[in-house]
């Protein structure tokens, strides 16, 4: 990416101004290279992918080149070493500018930070923590200098991605490595990852399958096996690619392994935040409907005639509204991130339920109020507002926290004290 290249488009205000929110150097830096990038190169090609629901290559592309791939990846590694926090502000400016790129590219770097930060704070006995650092560089190789991609497929269509029984895709053991069977739907960037990172459980002969035995495995797409299939021509985050992938007895070797055996489980009783990672694409998401919104009744937006609609007080009780819900988004999400860590305290899990909740419910609100506050001529297809509407309405529907889970955990769990039952 040519810096100067990225200085002639000009940026937008953070979403998290650095002073403001106190953000680490890091941290504003990145965020900062996320919105110069999203607005010059990622927010004019959005459409296109949304239209034609193909993947953004190009996207792909210039991250590479940015060192975004490896934002994640330890920085012994020769990657960013991005903390948690860091990776979701950095997420949600991407977000902003296309959300499709910013959810493709959360399965990509789950790899490096599940592999990396995640697992630096997990129990391991010192053969596994040595094999494991010793595969995860070639991964994190991998990544760097051949620009590889990795997706997340886990979704069964079942109860195992909502984290309720063991998934059924199974690994067996075999001679060097391990045999693949089973089916993921939902797979965004199928037939554009180079691995797909797949949860599946470890078949032990004898044994009922179990959710502690859950392995997490790099699949190379070109493995003998492997097969993506199914139409892809979903209402919203159409440039994901979301497609079905088989598994048919597929070889994969033992240096795919992502995590040692029973690690994945420790990740997530220990590390529950991990599954707030959907959720910055969504807050960044809110935020471009807010700012189309101001564009657009100012009479701003490029390309349309320079007619106000800001003096009507209608108007401007409905951006006071999306403010409202966007800086009270905003400071719990904050809190929420800022707290992710190993071993969180019950308030602060029910606290990440209730942000990931929130981002994801309010960005889908905020983006209805925008399109009923700007009016009809603001839901053109030439206009981003309705690709926004569509996107954010896929934020709620994401195992393992989906809108519902998170309600229904809250509620119980602000009922029932640990251990506590009616019986
Ligand atoms: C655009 C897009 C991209 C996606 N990309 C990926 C991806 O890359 N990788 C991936 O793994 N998945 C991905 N998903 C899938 C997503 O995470 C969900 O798995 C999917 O939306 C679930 O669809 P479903 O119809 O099976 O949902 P549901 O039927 O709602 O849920 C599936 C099952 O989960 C259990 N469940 C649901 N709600 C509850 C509840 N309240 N309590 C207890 N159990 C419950 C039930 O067993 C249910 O049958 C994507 C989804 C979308 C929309």
């Amino acid at each position: 990416m040519n810096a100067a290249d990225l200085d002639i488009i000009g940026t937008d205000q953070p979403i998290f101004d650095p002073s403001a929110f106190r953000l680490t150097e890091q941290e504003a830096e990145l965020t900062a290279l996320a919105r110069r990038i999203g607005k010059s190169r990622f927010a004019p090609r959005a459409e296109e992918f949304d239209r034609e629901a193909s993947f953004p290559t190009e996207n792909y592309n210039d991250m590479h080149e940015a060192g975004l791939l490896g934002i994640c990846v330890p920085k012994e590694n020769g990657g960013h070493g991005a903390p948690f926090r860091t990776y979701m502000m950095t997420a949600a400016e991407i977000g902003r500018y296309c959300g499709a790129t910013a959810l493709t590219w959360n399965m990509h770097v789950c790899s490096c930070l599940w592999t990396g930060a995640l697992t630096d704070d997990l129990e391991m006995s010192h053969d596994q923590r040595e094999k494991h650092l010793s595969r995860r560089a070639k991964h994190y190789n991998r990544i760097l200098k051949d620009g590889a991609i990795y997706s997340q497929p886990f979704s069964e269509g079942g109860a195992a991605a909502a984290g309720v029984v063991p998934f059924s895709t199974s690994a067996k053991r075999a001679d060097g490595g391990w045999i693949i069977n089973g089916k993921k739907i939902f797979a965004s960037l199928s037939g554009h990852a180079d691995y797909y990172g797949i949860l599946c459980g470890e078949m032990k002969e004898g044994e009922r399958p179990s959710r502690r035995d859950t392995m997490y495995i790099a699949v190379p797409a070109n493995a003998d096996g492997v097969k993506v299939v199914g139409p892809w021509d979903p209402l919203g985050m159409r440039g994901t690619v979301s497609r079905t992938l088989i598994f048919e007895d597929v070889f994969v070797p033992d240096e795919e392994q992502l995590m040692p055996r029973g690690i994945y489980y420790q990740a997530a009783t220990r590390w529950p935040h991990m599954f707030m990672t959907l959720s910055p694409t969504y807050m960044g998401i809110a935020q471009a409907a807010f700012d189309f919104t101001i564009q657009y009744l100012r009479g701003e937006v490029p390309g349309l005639p320079p007619v106000k609609r800001r003096m009507y007080p209608t108007k401007q009780m409905g951006v006071a509204q999306m403010h409202l819900m966007l800086e009270q988004t905003k400071a719990l999400w904050f809190q929420a991130i800022t707290e992710a860590a190993p071993d969180p305290t019950r308030e602060q899990v029910m606290r990440a339920w209730a942000a990931h909740y929130t981002v994801m419910e309010n960005a889908n609100e905020i983006c209805q109020l925008a399109i009923r506050t700007c009016g009809g001529q603001s839901m053109l297809k030439s206009l981003p507002l309705e690709r926004l509407y569509r996107d954010s309405r896929c934020g709620s529907l994401m195992l393992p926290w989906t809108a519902e889970i998170c309600l229904d955990r809250i509620g119980r769990e602000s009922l029932y004290l640990p251990g506590e039952s009616d019986d």
